[in-house]
């Protein structure tokens, strides 16, 4: 496989990176996650553009301008001749220099970006999953994608280690978002979901989710929740980039509605299907 580098495309093994790199030593850096449905990019701008503004919240200069890496994207798509469900990985740091927590004087930020072969989570999409309520102990800047993800680790190791799928957080019993992924409630055919605020990640697969409520004349309130509601909860569901859009059956000892995925849901997930489609076909 191929590796795009800030220098341009290489082999994989030829890309290694220095012990004093600042997305290692700091966690310097922002990131993004791409679908590729078929081999094809799905939303690959929207990705791009929430880039280029995670980086500028940490004042980070992207390597690339904004159409000369979605080229260069292309091209790295081509090369690995993907043709198959996958994930583009795209990091950007501030650079290798000695340590030092002040800003390096010199502007040399390091990229890399890769994809590799990510199938659908058809089971999960199908028949819903388990999650697990956890504290959310990040800082007030959640809705910039930086390469900081210590809590949100140590969030999904402990949801994984109860069985279940995601940790849903929650902030004072506000739930904020999942540890990767937007949280939904449906009432009443009603879809909750917590404000874009600083703290939480305004999700690509979110956004879209919003649209499609309105395209399909659903009620999609940005108001947040809180952890007695989910008991109350006719559905729940997760959005992500790789998880789509996942039905909650099952939150700690709480089942959601009849334990099974809601048709709000459902109607959601045929939209996404839709909208993903031309995708799929070029
Ligand atoms: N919140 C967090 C904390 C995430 O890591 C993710 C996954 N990137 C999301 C939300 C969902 O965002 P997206 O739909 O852009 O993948």
């Amino acid at each position: 496989p191929h590796v795009l580098t800030e220098r341009g495309i290489f082999r994989y093994e030829q890309v290694t990176y220095p012990m004093e790199e600042r997305g290692l030593q700091f966690g310097d850096g922002v990131y993004e996650v791409v679908r590729l449905y078929s081999g094809a990019y799905v939303w690959l701008q929207e990705h791009l553009d929430r880039l280029y503004r995670s980086a500028a919240a940490i004042r980070l200069s992207v390597p690339f301008a904004p159409e000369e890496l979605s080229e260069r994207l292309e091209q790295l798509r081509r090369m690995n001749d993907v043709r198959e469900d996958a994930i583009l990985y795209l990091q950007v740091t501030r650079g290798s220099f000695p340590r030092s927590h002040t800003f390096p004087t010199e502007n040399r930020p390091n990229l890399y970006a890769y994809i590799q072969p990510m199938a659908r989570k058809t089971d999960e999409i199908a028949h819903g999953v388990h999650a697990t309520l956890t504290k959310d102990v990040r800082w007030e800047y959640c809705y910039i994608k930086s390469l900081n993800l210590l809590p949100n680790v140590l969030a999904k190791q402990e949801a994984a280690e109860r069985g279940a799928f995601e940790a849903i957080l929650h902030r004072d019993g506000i739930v904020t978002e999942g540890s990767s992924s937007n949280i939904f409630l449906v009432k009443d055919e009603t879809v909750y979901t917590h404000p874009a605020t600083e703290r939480i990640l305004n999700g690509i697969v979110r956004t879209r989710v919003k649209q499609f409520c309105g395209e399909l004349g659903i009620p999609f309130i940005e108001e947040a929740f809180s952890v007695h509601d989910l008991a109350r909860a006719d559905e729940l569901f997760l959005t992500s980039t790789t998880s789509a859009i996942t039905p909650i059956v099952q939150v700690d000892d709480i089942t959601i509605g009849d334990g099974r995925p809601g048709a709000v849901t459902k109607s959601l997930q045929a939209a996404y299907q839709k909208a993903t489609q031309p995708a799929a076909s070029n």
